[in-house]
């Protein structure tokens, strides 16, 4: 990967790549664990919310193999287990109705100040949390359908990131700082769909052992041959993390309850003190004039899409894990632009807002991005072996 690895990330991430492979290698196992918590672990979820975007018509259920990736040429040939609509299944061992009687979603309820659950300034939202509210919304277990190869592409998903992509046309533009946004606002979209690539070239099913493993070729076909895309999943990271910071200083006031509360606070404390500030500097992109008034506004209107466009996605296990990123990142882009230190009003409505649906999606999203660079750092060894040994 043609990356200079001394070089910072961005004009906007005072970071080199090698620093933040470093960072990472500090904090990614307590970042797995934390993920494993009883807080982290479950994410509720509707997946059958309508998709607003496409006429079912046009966009029928699409379990088969028309809307699987071409680099399996003969399904048929494969076992009914292989096949895409069982491998992008949810698996549902641990998936419950959100009853508010159930067991689980009880003793979720209650990880909660009840208090802190409705948001009350919608506009400062990059997702609608009113998703999280619905009666029809089940939990999932996380840690039960890891993010990795489902089979899932063809023209569907095409079609969905052409969509999320063509969300990415403003209609302000020029200076400095408007272009700047416009590049983050791109740069989040293709660093996003770089780290699932890698998840699922990480974690591909190889058709001829029935193994789950590594695909070098896979991932240097979808993102390791383009450098551009591999800057991308660190520079999310490097705003993720910084967003992490941000809050850091509030954990207090944000409602972690019962016997987690202590645990989970001082877990992500410690990767918190591991981050520096300048790993992303949030104040260039949006000042105070009219014009980036607008621009945020926009920013903000057209993020609230993409997160709808993921109800579009047809295989459940990809729009989960596609739910969960956009509100990962919704959440840190709500934590930069709208939460500001100095004034005490903004930060109260902000940070004692946060819902633990956001956090869910914001500690996930991180830990996703952070094996995203641990696999790009392995498949990078595998390709100087290959080169070597050629
Ligand atoms: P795609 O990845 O579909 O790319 C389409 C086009 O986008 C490319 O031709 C290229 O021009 C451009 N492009 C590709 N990558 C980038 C980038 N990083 N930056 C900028 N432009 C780019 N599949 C799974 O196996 N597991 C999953 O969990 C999964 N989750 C998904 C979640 C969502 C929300 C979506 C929309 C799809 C998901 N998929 C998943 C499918 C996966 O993303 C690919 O679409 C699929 O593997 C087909 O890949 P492809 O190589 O044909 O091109």
């Amino acid at each position: 990967c043609k990356i200079n690895k001394g070089e910072t990330l961005s004009p906007v991430c005072d970071i080199t790549f090698n620093e933040l492979n470093e960072l990472n290698n500090y904090i990614k196992d307590d970042l797995n664990d934390l993920t494993k918590t009883e807080f982290f672990k479950y994410f509720k979820f509707d997946f059958n919310n309508k998709c607003r975007f496409w006429k079912e018509e046009n966009n029928p259920l699409c379990f088969n193999k028309e809307c699987s990736v071409d680099v399996i040429e003969d399904w048929e040939s494969l076992p009914e287990i292989w096949q895409p609509e069982v491998l992008g299944k949810i698996s549902t061992r641990n998936v419950e109705d959100s009853d508010i009687h159930d067991d689980e979603c009880w003793f979720l309820e209650e990880l909660c100040d009840h208090e802190r659950r409705l948001p009350e300034i919608p506009d400062c939202n990059y997702c609608d949390l009113n998703d999280f509210e619905d009666a029809k919304c089940l939990l999932v277990d996380l840690t039960a359908n890891p993010e990795r190869f489902t089979g899932y592409g063809g023209n569907q998903s095409a079609e969905i990131w052409s969509a999320i992509y063509n969300d990415n046309c403003f209609s302000i533009g020029g200076e400095t700082g408007e272009s700047l946004a416009k590049e983050t606002f791109y740069r989040i979209i293709s660093g996003f769909q770089a780290s699932i690539a890698t998840h699922l070239s990480m974690d591909f099913l190889n058709i001829k052992t029935g193994k789950w493993e590594p695909n070098l070729e896979i991932f240097m076909k979808k993102v390791g041959s383009f450098p551009e895309r591999v800057a991308n999943i660190y520079f999310n990271y490097a705003i993720v993390g910084k967003s992490l910071l941000k809050i850091q200083p509030y954990l207090k006031e944000i409602g972690f309850c019962n016997e987690y509360h202590e645990d989970v606070k001082s877990q992500i404390v410690n990767i918190c003190s591991q981050l520096d500030s300048s790993i992303f500097n949030e104040e260039i992109l949006f000042d105070r004039n009219e014009v980036s008034l607008h621009l945020k506004e926009e920013f903000k209107r057209r993020f609230r899409n993409v997160t709808k466009i993921m109800d579009c996605v047809q295989c459940e296990r990809c729009r989960l894990w596609g739910k969960v990123q956009t509100t990962g990142y919704a959440t840190t882009l709500k934590i930069l632009f709208e939460l500001d230190q100095n004034d005490e009003e903004t930060r109260r409505m902000i940070v004692e807002k946060l819902t633990k649906y956001e956090l869910i999606g914001l500690i996930n999203t991180f830990a996703l991005l952070s094996q995203s660079i641990d696999a790009i750092n392995q498949f990078e060894g595998q390709y100087q072996k290959r080169i070597i040994s050629d």
